[in-house]
């Protein structure tokens, strides 16, 4: 028999995650944990639910800082942040997760502990340099950058098996200026899952000529990397579509499956073409 825990606070969190046997499980929107459980007929001993810590759904927006809580869903995620120009690229990522159903269950924060290349979330925190704050058993907070999360695909989540990530936070003062933007290259339009995760931060002057950049690719590699060819091409230029071509061979290396060289450039240009 499966024992449930549903803390309803952080600090009974803290104290549930002290008490998690060792074969247990932590639930949150359950769009792909589970489906893993009924397909793998996983009985775990234990089941810990942050659906009830309020908390952790969250979301803070200040000029300052952008705070967002773990169990945030895609949708409210999108709702908070689209319309504001340096954390657009999050709202393009979110909305473009899954269906409506899926991004009304599915969070933030099981998006990035699930650990797939191929999710949306984690290049775009990857560009906005996000700090994750994380809580492990009696409560106990540490808070390091995203690009430090340990990584390791599989089994589904990249955490210790009683550690929660409760929050992102963004610091908007080091985005002052900057635009960004997301652009999902799938097999289809909707519904699909990420080939090429294409997120773009530029710093225009007032002609609007790119002064600095910065390009992050996912679902190529297993975690998100950088990509300074592509930011060399939009120094000095305009955010134009005509621009994607010229990644071309810059490109290459990056990839084994020599249709993403190609595919690349139309990403691109399509991310370019949100500006
Ligand atoms: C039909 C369908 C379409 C989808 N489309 C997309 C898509 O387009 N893009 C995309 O990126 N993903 C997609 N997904 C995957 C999934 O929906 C998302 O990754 C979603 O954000 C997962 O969040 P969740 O809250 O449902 O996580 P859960 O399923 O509850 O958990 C996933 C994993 O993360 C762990 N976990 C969850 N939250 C935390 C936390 N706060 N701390 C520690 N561990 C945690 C769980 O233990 C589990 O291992 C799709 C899934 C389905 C079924």
């Amino acid at each position: 028999m499966t024992t449930s825990f549903i803390p309803k606070t952080l600090e009974e969190l803290g104290r549930d995650l002290a008490r998690l046997p060792e074969d247990s499980l932590i639930l949150a929107g359950g769009t792909d944990l589970v489906i893993h459980m009924h397909s793998r007929h996983m009985r775990p001993q234990a089941l810990l639910s942050l659906s009830d810590v309020e908390e952790l759904r969250q979301i803070v927006i200040t000029p300052e800082l952008a705070s967002i809580g773990a169990m945030a869903t895609m949708a409210q995620v999108v709702a908070a942040t689209d319309g504001l120009e340096d954390l657009q690229a999050l709202a393009h990522a979110a909305s473009d997760v899954g269906s409506p159903q899926i991004r009304n269950k599915g969070t933030i924060g099981g998006n990035v502990a699930n650990a797939s290349p191929a999710a949306d979330l984690p290049p775009v925190l990857w560009l906005l340099n996000a700090q994750v704050e994380i809580m492990g058993p009696g409560g106990a907070t540490r808070v390091i950058p995203i690009q430090e999360l340990p990584t390791g695909a599989k089994p589904a989540t990249i955490l210790a098996r009683n550690e929660v990530l409760v929050r992102f936070l963004i610091d908007r003062t080091a985005l002052k200026g900057w635009r960004t933007v997301f652009y999902k290259l799938g097999h289809r339009s909707q519904v699909t899952i990420s080939r090429i995760g294409m997120s773009i931060a530029i710093l225009q002057d007032e002609c609007g000529i790119i002064q600095d950049a910065r390009v992050i690719v996912g679902a190529i590699k297993p975690v998100p990397y950088r990509l300074p060819a592509a930011e060399n091409i939009l120094r000095g230029n305009r955010p134009d579509p005509e621009l994607g071509p010229r990644l071309g061979e810059t490109f290459k290396g990056n990839t084994r499956r020599v249709y993403k060289e190609e595919a690349a450039k139309g990403a691109f240009a399509n991310a370019l073409a949100r500006f």
